[in-house]
């Protein structure tokens, strides 16, 4: 038989459960009245309401901290250490950064573009490196492609203010070619230190570029799409680029089903503090 949980009966038809309990038990020689019960039963309820709100707040202080990112330190293990590393703020951050030429993309660059957004955001979506109108404007997602993943965040209740955007590549690749590994290798770091601060709990990666980049693989589009996977304790779903659905807008029902079941899980997340299983 389905167990009913107990704070859904009406306090009323919990005294009576709690008399009648007591008097198969006890019989009808023991003296128990209707106060008694009431206050019994209270107490019980006190005691389940407690027990709940140290279980909601022992996942959500288990959820807080969630983004490990791995050592991040490394590439620059032959110089002095940079003072990046030890920004607490995104905005200190993008100060010590916006300089970069550590990669030869730092010299045909327009703009450094280090992303938009909610420097608290439990979303943050990943694309691969700035193209034309990111460099020129300084700001990811802007151009065509940029306002149709406005348009699918917006599908999904979310504002661009509400998450934070950002690609692994601050500088914009000649051509908008495909980035080099050591280029990305140069340059992931700060995307670490980005998400170490940030500390969000779900990753919408756009692109196989993207995603294959952030997660070390070769995989094909239809074998990560469509689940979560594990980030560094983020939870990370993978979909198309906004540029590859205006070039194949058949693909558009696909990325509509991943970025619907980042919603179900961000809502499952918000209302009860649990994440996907991965
Ligand atoms: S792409 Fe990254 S590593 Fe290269 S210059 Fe720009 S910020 Fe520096």
């Amino acid at each position: 038989m389905e167990e009913m949980n107990t704070s859904e009966i009406p306090l009323t038809q919990k005294i009576e459960l709690y008399l009648k309990q007591y008097s198969e038990q006890y019989g009808n020689t023991v003296f128990i009245t209707q106060d008694i019960a009431l206050e019994q039963v209270a107490e019980e309820q006190a005691i389940e309401t407690e027990s709940m709100a140290s279980k909601k707040q022992a996942t959500q202080q288990s959820t807080t901290h969630i983004f490990t990112p791995p050592e991040y330190t490394s590439v620059d293990m032959f110089q002095d250490r940079p003072s990046w590393i030890d920004a607490t703020e995104l905005t200190v951050l993008q100060k010590e950064i916006c300089t970069c030429t550590k990669c030869d993309l730092g010299n045909t660059r327009k703009n450094f573009v280090f992303g938009v957004g909610n420097p608290n955001a439990e979303i943050v979506i990943i694309g691969e490196a700035p193209g034309a109108d990111e460099d020129e404007q300084g700001e990811p997602f802007v151009g065509r492609a940029g306002q149709l993943l406005t348009k699918i965040l917006e599908a999904i209740g979310l504002t661009r203010e509400e998450v934070f955007i950002c690609n692994i590549l601050k500088c914009r690749p000649p051509n908008n070619r495909t980035p080099f590994p050591s280029e990305t290798e140069l340059c992931e770091p700060y995307l670490y230190k980005q998400l170490d601060l940030i500390q969000p709990k779900f990753i919408l990666a756009v692109g196989l570029t993207a995603a294959n980049t952030l997660l070390k693989q070769t995989n094909k589009m239809g074998e990560i799409r469509g689940k979560f996977m594990n980030y560094y304790g983020a939870r990370m779903i993978v979909t198309y680029h906004p540029a590859a659905l205006l070039r194949n807008p058949n693909w558009k029902v696909h990325t509509w089903e991943d970025v619907k079941m980042l919603r179900a899980a961000y809502d499952e997340y918000l209302n009860k503090g649990i994440l996907p299983e991965v």
